[in-house]
C-alpha cells in the first residue's frame, strides 16, 4: 500500500494518524477502566505488562465514534482484533472503488502498523 499519491493525501493523514493516537490512548484508558479486563472474544483475562495485548475495538469500526458510556467499545485481545479486522479488510478489498481518497482508506494499515508496533514493543520488553 502506498500512501505518497500526494504530499495532500499524506498530510492529511499524518495528522488524523496523529489524532487517533492521542485520542486511542484516552479512550484506551477510559475503556480500561469501565470493562473488565477480558478479551469478549476469547475470553482471556489480562493484567499487568499483559494489560497492553488488550486492545479497543470500535463495535461500529468508526474509530471517531467514542461514546462516554463505552457502549461503542469493545476490548479485544490484539490477536481477536486483528481477526476482527482482517475479515473487515477482506470486505473492503471487494466493497470500496477508488472513489474515496478520505484518510478511512488508512484505517486498516494503521492498525496494523500499531499492531506490529504493539509485538515489537512486547518483544522488546519481555526479553
Ligand atoms: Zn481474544
Ligand atoms: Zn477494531
Amino acid at each position: 500500500m502506498s500512501l505518497n499519491k500526494t504530499g495532500d493525501v499524506q498530510g492529511s493523514v499524518a495528522k488524523v494518524f496523529r489524532m487517533r493516537q492521542e485520542g486511542e490512548k484516552c479512550y484506551r484508558e477510559r475503556a480500561l477502566k469501565l470493562f473488565s479486563k477480558i478479551c469478549a472474544h476469547c475470553g482471556r483475562e489480562f493484567s499487568g505488562k499483559r494489560l497492553r495485548e488488550l486492545t479497543v475495538h470500535h463495535k461500529d469500526h468508526n474509530r471517531d465514534n467514542n461514546p462516554p458510556d463505552g457502549s461503542n467499545w469493545e476490548l479485544l485481545c490484539i490477536y481477536c482484533h486483528e481477526n476482527e479486522h482482517t475479515r473487515d479488510q477482506v470486505a473492503d478489498a471487494y466493497a470500496t472503488g477508488s472513489d474515496d481518497e478520505s484518510p478511512e482508506n488508512s484505517f486498516g494499515h494503521n492498525l496494523f502498523v500499531e499492531l506490529a508496533d504493539l509485538m515489537k514493543k512486547k518483544k522488546k520488553l519481555d526479553e
